[in-house]
């Protein structure tokens, strides 16, 4: 039950923050998207300008922060031109103390890769690359308006590694509108094969205002019922234990040290600074987002606006709520940790249910999921939740 809900130390104040760039480029926008990105780059040199600003603007009202990670993501971060991508490193040097050991990730899409460009990422301090392969079947990347065939992704892993870069993820996306099992084994298979140390394997989400969602909704696609889906994420769980990658989000596989370091940040409520149209930040208590637009965030930075969409203070109650779901998500919640946190204990016998049906083992004041607890990881959160909520 609920006792003292005001939140003592969920940030670690010696922590250092991560730093989030958003590249709003695509060449092609993919039928299931709902990133904000745009296939016009007549502006491109213009948000080289304005992200540059922005990141001044950044230093100008915040003490000089330590960074350790640097993820550039979108979009199609793999459309920058090293010039391009020094001019934003020039700036977040500037602005941030960035360790020499930071984890620094480029998102690629396997249609866009250039060799020039990874040996020059490589030299200009990246050193972590995350593919957006999605599938090694041709139809499959046809049906999601992926711009790259199934050869493109073999062909993006090994210039990668040819030009230096040992740390690799690639992402998939299983659950497919009719996607027979054997589809989806035979893509993990090809994903194994390829050696990465990191594997994302996200089901497909039917987002609101993409074309997928106008198509469902006009029933011509069907998408997977939530007992495929179910049963296909198992597979993936499994596949993915046999070949010694430990399940350490939802969705993310890693071989031992190779876990996201950016995306534990998120994970783990860390602070995190996010520049460029739609990025996120969360420094100080406070969350703020970006207007979902270019044309907005250029006009807004040449007038010195900033050009955030909204901000919110994060209220004890939203903390408590993100940090169970979150840690949940990694399927781990550290019951010690929440009480002198947040001075909430969580029921024992709530627990002791949890660990009947299977959703956990409990052990040395640490929740940890099981399969089936995974499954569901939002449901537990906010079982929990529900339960140990003040009365209104
Ligand atoms: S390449 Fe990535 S960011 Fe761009 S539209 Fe496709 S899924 Fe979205």
């Amino acid at each position: 039950m609920a006792t003292d809900r005001s939140p003592r130390k969920v940030e670690n104040p010696d922590s250092q923050i991560g730093i989030y760039v958003h590249i709003p480029f695509c060449e092609k926008k993919c039928f299931y998207c709902d990133f904000y990105s745009i296939e016009n780059h007549s502006q491109r040199e213009e948000f080289i300008d304005s992200i540059s600003r922005e990141i001044r603007h950044f230093s100008e009202t915040h003490n000089p922060l330590a960074a350790d990670t640097v993820f550039f993501g979108g979009g199609t971060p793999s459309l920058l031109k090293p010039a391009d991508l020094e001019k934003i490193l020039a700036a977040l040097h500037d602005a941030f103390r960035i360790s020499s050991d930071a984890e620094f990730t480029m998102e690629c899409n396997p249609g866009t890769i250039d060799t020039a460009y990874l040996s020059d990422y490589k030299t200009l301090g990246a050193n972590r690359l995350s593919f957006g392969v999605q599938s090694f079947f041709e139809d499959e990347l046809r049906f999601l308006e992926r711009i790259h065939g199934p050869a493109e992704a073999f062909r993006a892993v090994e210039v990668a590694r040819e030009a230096g870069f040992d740390n690799i993820n690639i992402d998939l996306i299983y659950a497919l509108p009719g996607q027979p099992i054997d589809r989806l084994t035979t893509n993990l298979e090809k994903a194994v094969s390829l050696e990465t140390d990191h594997i994302s394997a996200y089901s497909l989400i039917v987002e609101p205002g993409t074309p997928l969602a106008g198509a469902v909704a006009e029933g011509r696609i069907v998408p997977a019922t939530e007992s495929v889906e179910s049963s296909m994420y198992e597979i993936v769980m499994d596949f993915m234990a046999e070949h010694g990658y430990s399940h350490y989000e939802i969705s993310n596989y890693a071989q031992g040290g190779f876990e996201c370091r950016h995306n534990l940040k998120y994970w783990n409520a860390e602070q995190y600074a996010g520049f460029g149209p739609s990025a996120h930040s969360y420094v100080d208590g406070t969350r703020w987002w970006n207007v979902s637009s270019l044309a907005k965030y250029i006009a807004r930075l040449k007038t010195d606006e900033a050009p955030v969409s909204a901000r919110e203070k994060l209220t004890p109650s939203q903390m408590l709520d993100e940090f169970v779901l979150l840690h949940l998500r990694q399927g781990k919640l550290d019951t010690d940790i929440l009480r002198e946190a947040f001075g909430l204990t969580i029921d024992r016998d709530m627990i002791s249910g949890l660990e009947t049906a299977e959703y956990c083992v409990f052990k040395d004041g640490v929740i940890s999921l099981t399969k089936k607890g995974f499954k569901v990881s939002d449901g537990i959160a906010e079982t929990i939740l529900a339960k140990h909520s003040p009365a209104v």
